[in-house]
């Protein structure tokens, strides 16, 4: 452990400060002391110069300073699909787009391209100032190993991210038996020492491509190392069909009597889910997340958050695998329940927020129990975002989720800080180097196209 006087310490000024959390405020000209991984004090920047006058200072200028985004699902693996012609008739369903699309990307990954697959989303992560994130991996012809390549980017980016690998039966019992062997690897290489930024969950692909056999491997093998389960959930009705048809069982009936679900668990999704369903999610405390972007792209259906959140269950907002803007997940929750229902008081915006941010801090504690993210006060890990902008209308502690959801793009994010460590300032990326990640990454991503399509 480092003393206390080996701890670097900076003092962000000049801050407009929205700090999140039970009691959220917004604090005009205010400051953040960081000390190592942490924020020390945070308050007013008279006062804050006032009590640190020898600290190394940061002006924010007036930039609006919040906690860090948290990504609750994604997947670095897919980046290589931006701008790639599905080969074949175009998809009319969710199978289709499964198999013509995804497994054969996924199939045509390397060790290099899940490397670089990672590092574009994670230049993309800091550009946008998210800084958590929970990745569901597969590459099945780069089974072994391919965990601890994406744990070396992501160390090297400074970020902090969950990690697993998606055991299916789709491409053979040998396969499916790399994947558990994989995420049991890669658990055990974790080891209990608190500080890492880096943590294990187990990977399960979904209901429609796990046979009973291969699921009561994985919940065995799962349930030895105290590991919760990250796995797609009823995203399709195909999901539900699929169950019904191999077992009787609707899916998360399924999941549950096989032990997958419980506390450290995530049901990806949760579409198609009934009201039994939804109950049995809350009763086991199992989390769901929810990323409209994708579901809309899919044209799979809406989830049922709103019930969920009203029945106990503990809703996050992640991104599979779309960028890691998480304003971006924000606005899109914000509006598509709206549409589905025809009603413009469905899913208001403080409610986005605490999905966006209390829930997804809380499901992190899952994976870094020691940590407190998704607000800024004293004790909680400094993970900041620097946005630049100036509102031309009132900006309160109460109206930042409409600020956020109206108002803030992309382009804003001008600095990132992970752990108390400058990822990104001024616009500039500090751990990595994004252009030569982007011209490798063109490369890489043309010979993955090329074995997919077979051109
Ligand atoms: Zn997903």
């Amino acid at each position: 452990m480092a003393t206390q006087e080996s701890k670097t310490r900076l003092l962000v000024t000049g801050a407009r400060l929205a700090t999140l959390g039970d009691e959220p405020r917004l604090i005009e000209d205010g400051s953040v002391l960081v000390e190592g991984e942490r924020i020390a004090d945070l308050g007013a920047t008279a006062e804050l110069t006032a009590r640190y006058p020898a600290v190394e200072r940061w002006d924010a200028a007036g930039q609006l300073v919040l906690p860090a985004s948290i990504c609750a699902h994604t997947h670095f693996y897919g980046a290589f699909a931006r701008g790639m012609a599905i080969p074949g008739e175009p998809p009319t369903n969710f199978p289709q787009i499964l198999e013509r699309l995804w497994w054969r990307l996924d199939q045509a990954l390397t060790v290099e391209d899940v490397r670089y697959s990672a590092l574009v989303c994670l230049v993309d992560a800091v550009r946008h100032g998210t800084t958590t994130l929970i990745d569901h991996h597969a590459s099945p012809n780069a089974i072994g190993g391919s965990l601890d390549v994406i744990a070396r980017a992501v160390e090297e980016a400074g970020l902090r991210a969950s990690l697993c690998y998606e055991v299916t039966d789709r491409d053979g019992p040998e396969r499916a038996r790399a994947g558990i062997a994989e995420n049991v690897r890669f658990a055990k290489a974790q080891g209990p020492e608190s500080g890492s930024r880096m943590a294990a969950s187990f990977g399960l692909h979904a209901s429609l491509t796990l046979s009973d056999e291969t699921l009561a491997d994985c919940v065995a093998a799962g349930r030895d190392l105290g590991l919760g389960f990250h796995v797609h959930v009823a995203e399709d009705r195909a999901d539900q069909e699929d169950s019904q048809h191999k077992c009787g069982k609707r899916v998360v009936h399924r999941l549950r009597d096989a032990g997958v679900l419980g506390p450290r668990t995530i049901a990806v999704h949760c579409v198609h889910v009934d009201e039994s369903e939804v109950a049995a999610l809350a009763e086991t405390n199992t989390w769901v997340t929810h990323q409209p972007r994708s579901n809309m792209n899919n044209g799979v259906g809406v989830a049922p958050v709103e019930a969920m959140l009203r029945a106990g269950v503990s809703v996050g907002l992640g991104n599979d695998g779309y960028s890691n803007q998480m304003f971006a997940e924000m606005k899109a929750a914000y509006l598509v329940h709206k549409l589905a229902r025809r009603d413009p008081q469905a899913m208001p915006g403080d409610v986005v927020m605490q999905m966006a941010y209390a829930s997804n801090a809380r499901l992190a504690r899952v994976f870094w129990p020691e940590v407190t993210l998704g607000e800024l006060c004293p004790g909680a890990s400094a993970d900041m975002v620097f946005l630049d902008y100036h509102p031309t209308t009132p900006l309160t502690a109460g109206n930042l989720p409409w600020h956020l959801i109206f108002g803030v793009e992309a382009s804003a994010v001008t600095a990132t800080v992970c752990a108390g460590r400058i990822l990104m300032r001024d616009r500039q990326l500090l751990t990595l180097d994004e252009e030569a990640i982007t011209a490798r990454s063109r490369e890489l991503a043309a010979g993955v196209w090329e074995r997919v399509t077979g051109a």
